[in-house]
């Protein structure tokens, strides 16, 4: 270890608290610290090299050294470096970024309302759907249906959208009139025999039931991932979102698509509503709206949400809602500059191009005996580790076989990373085949390492 290690790990140990991170555990001997980027790499302060496999937090879409977006951000650092959009305010980076995201985004969608984080996307989005059916003359109507394992952040709001209950132990989540539905996990849902479409019939039913039961009229919102990341990259079954959106417009259920992960290329088209033929009235982005590169996320509405919207704000007087660093000058130069690159170098045409080069490495991991299941679509994926095939049986979580994975590859200069049973794949989108086969060829290493290290306990 060396002296720079050394201070970095000591200084951090004595003042970060680490996100998502076991505080119990000593940071010193785990800490990684990133120092600079490059392409599809990361460097650590050793001098490490890794390729970043997860695109950070499934968001660096066009790597870690794009000029443009630092020389965006310096151009309008120095020209103006903040401005709000309060009191009718505005910035000219904020007004050419709102009309370029509508002009890519699904029809139907006509406003935007900016924030810094997915999670506050997500919760104005919630906060929205109050106020527009306040609005509508329905205050009964306030339930927000969220789905267990979907992921969709950690404020008191978003937090209780997130369906893993890990988010909610001991945080008194989730609030009041946020409920959650069936995951649309196949592989771990779906009865013996039963196919996709069997499956997104029962679960369109069971959503149908579970309305009935809460009364239609006290439910306004189903918020959904296209595909749920972080609750273990969940692609939903065949004609699940068609079934479910026939249920929502039945019981004229708005439908809020957070697309933070899948936005912007991720699944091979530009949105994942796109790719799954999704119809919302609200859509969340963040992460690949920069490429990371500035915090910035988005709230799009329809045309009916925002003349609610209207409404209060003759009733009210002002609409009282929004954050300082809404539509921020220089993020939202930097996201326009981001959404200018994905056009002019088609990344979707080259995510369309290498995704089935990557998948079919993916999909070729099924047959290793630890991986129970192989998933994913477009640039994103995910293997189940399980401890026997047959029987699906995991591994004890005290062997800590995802973590162990996790490091054994960091340590050949791979980033993945490990979602309890799952670990998922999810790298740049401007990454090459050559260097998917380096994640891949990394991620066959770690299943030998596995294989080897770990026996086939399950309990
Ligand atoms: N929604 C989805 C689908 C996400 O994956 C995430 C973060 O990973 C969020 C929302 C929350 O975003 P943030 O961490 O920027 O608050």
């Amino acid at each position: 270890m060396n002296t720079l290690r050394n201070s970095n790990a000591e200084r951090d140990a004595r003042t970060l608290v680490h996100p998502y991170s076991n505080l119990s555990y000593d940071t010193e001997s785990r800490l990684l610290t990133i120092v600079k980027g490059d392409g599809c790499y990361v460097e650590d302060d050793q001098g490490n090299r890794y390729l970043e496999g997860m695109a950070g937090l499934w968001s660096t879409s066009l790597g870690f050294s794009e000029e443009r977006l630092a020389d965006a951000a310096n151009a309008q650092i120095r020209k103006l470096p903040y401005y709000h959009l309060f009191n009718h305010r505005s910035t000219e980076p904020s007004i050419d970024l709102a009309e370029k995201l509508l002009s890519i985004a699904p029809e139907g969608l006509e406003k935007v309302l900016f924030a810094n984080s997915g999670s506050e996307a997500n919760d104005q989005a919630v906060k929205l759907v109050w106020y527009y059916n306040n609005q509508k003359g329905r205050p009964e109507k306030k339930k927000i249906i969220s789905r267990w394992r979907g992921y969709h952040g950690v404020t008191v709001a978003s937090g209780s959208l997130t369906g893993l209950p890990g988010n909610h132990a001991d945080f008194d989540l989730p609030i009041r009139n946020i409920i959650h539905a069936d995951c649309p996990s196949h592989y771990h849902h779906a009865n013996p025999g039963e196919t996709e479409e069997a499956f997104a019939e029962r679960l369109a039913e069971s959503l149908e039931a579970q309305i009935i039961a809460e009364g239609p009229e006290t439910v306004a919102a189903l918020i959904a991932e296209p595909v749920s990341g972080s609750g273990g990259v969940i692609v939903p079954p065949k004609g699940y979102y068609e079934r479910v959106q026939k249920i929502l417009k039945k019981y004229d259920i708005l439908l809020i698509a957070d697309e933070v992960i899948t936005g912007f290329g991720r699944t091979g088209k530009m949105f994942g509503c796109e790719t799954f033929g999704m119809k919302p009235d609200i859509m969340t982005v963040a992460k690949a709206l920069s490429s990371s590169y500035l915090p910035i996320s988005a709230t799009l509405i329809s045309g009916e949400i925002y003349n609610a919207m209207v409404e209060e704000s003759r009733k009210h007087g002002v609409f009282a809602h929004g954050v300082t660093y809404a539509g921020h000058p220089v993020c939202a130069a930097v996201a326009l500059e981001t959404l200018k690159i994905y056009e002019e170098r088609d990344i979707v045409g080259h995510v369309a191009e290498v995704a089935p080069h990557f998948q079919a490495r993916l999909a070729a991991l099924a047959d290793r005996p630890n991986v129970g299941h192989a998933r994913g679509i477009g640039l994103i994926g995910a293997i189940e580790l399980v401890a026997d095939k047959t029987s699906r049986a995991p591994f004890a979580p005290a062997r800590g076989v995802g973590p162990a994975f996790q490091l054994h590859l960091q340590r050949n200069g791979v980033i993945v990373r490990a979602l309890r049973d799952a670990v998922a794949f999810c790298p740049p989108l401007i990454i090459t085949k050559d260097q998917i086969d380096v994640l891949f060829d990394a991620v066959e290493d770690g299943l030998d390492f596995v294989a080897r290290e770990f026996s086939a306990e399950t309990v």
